[in-house]
């Protein structure tokens, strides 16, 4: 990366966010694609039913409005908010890239299709990977017969994407200038030489993880959740735990985190338990409408109390922690704990 590229990457953003200019995200020409897909239709499709609803898809999903969210201390990330205001949302967007580079994007999808796809399938997952560790509550597998430089660059690909979706709905960076950046040169890079060489350098600042469900279900998420110390990107029936190096938080509670892949390392996908899923999920499920009656009603349960109290109750005590401490999605497992040992 030099300073002219920096300088233009910003620029582009600015342009955009103005609506004053088309240009690509990646290489700087003119954006003439249109549709342009923030995330590959095939790896949401189970949650959002077949393309051709599309055009009434909205981002959340299961419930139909959630939005974004984006929380927690990701000090290093800039802007530290949950979104949760209903808003329409599809999952294409135009004049964000170039017919080419959105060419060149299109064929690494089309080579990445198939194995992911067949990770929940134990009658063809061989054919694609190798297998590396199993316990309990994880598998990991190595993808073969594909370039890890392109598998690298795919996942970029979805990080960078979700970057740009992100900004232009919210005008929030999920990275800084400099990390979206080398994201972009990296991508660029490879999508004209299919090599990374000289952006090798800056492939280095990240490593990732990508986390599949052990089964495909319609009921996953679509959205980026801005955590401690890093970004994740939930993609219906995988998960993309993505990390730069300014994120300090090294994921040794991690049970996977050996699995990691960066610019030198293997092409690992872990295939994580149903449980071990459910729990990764269990704070994004916290923001579907509803979700406060039914703790409302659990809460009713053990406390004895009405349902409409044990609801002003339970979000009288989320609000109070975050006058305290800000947002921080352990605030939720608090304000319960705080209310049953209330009423016992
Ligand atoms: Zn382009």
């Amino acid at each position: 990366m030099n300073d002219w590229e920096q300088f233009a990457f910003i620029n582009f953003i600015k342009r955009t966010k103005f609506g004053h200019s088309n240009i690509c995200f990646i290489c700087g020409n003119q954006a003439n694609a249109t549709g342009s897909h923030i995330y590959p239709a095939w790896i949401i499709e189970p949650c959002i039913g077949k393309r051709n609803k599309e055009e009434s898809f909205k981002i959340s999903v299961s419930s139909g409005e959630v939005d974004t969210f984006y929380g927690s201390s990701n000090s290093y990330n800039n802007q530290h908010s949950i979104l949760t205001n209903p808003k329409e949302h599809h999952h294409t967007l135009d004049h964000i890239f170039c017919n080419t580079c959105e060419h060149e994007l299109g064929k690494i999808e089309g080579k990445m299709k198939d194995p992911l796809l067949c990770i929940n399938d134990k009658s063809k997952i061989n054919r694609s990977y190798n297998p590396i560790a199993s316990l309990e509550q994880f598998h990991s597998h190595q993808l073969k017969n594909i370039d890890i430089d392109e598998f690298l660059v795919f996942w970029f690909s979805i990080a960078f994407r979700f970057y740009i979706k992100h900004f232009i709905d919210h005008n929030q960076h999920i990275f800084n200038s400099g990390e979206a950046n080398y994201l972009r040169s990296v991508i660029h890079e490879f999508l004209v030489t299919k090599k990374i060489n000289s952006s090798r350098i800056v492939a280095e600042y990240f490593k990732f993880y990508v986390i599949a469900k052990e089964n495909i279900s319609n009921d996953g998420f679509i959205t980026e959740l801005g955590v401690e110390g890093h970004n994740e990107f939930y993609l219906c029936n995988y998960i993309l735990e993505f990390y730069t190096k300014t994120d300090t938080i090294i994921p040794e509670n991690i049970e996977y985190y050996k699995f990691e892949n960066h610019i030198n390392n293997k092409s690992i996908i872990v295939i994580i338990s149903n449980e071990m899923w459910n729990t990764k999920i269990y704070n994004l499920k916290r923001f579907i409408p509803g979700f406060i009656q039914n703790i409302g009603q659990r809460l009713a349960g053990i406390t004895g109390q009405s349902i409409e109290q044990m609801t002003f109750d339970y979000e009288n005590e989320l609000d109070n922690l975050k006058k305290e401490n800000g947002i921080d999605l352990n605030h939720f497992s608090i304000a319960e704990a705080t209310i049953i040992k209330k009423y016992s």
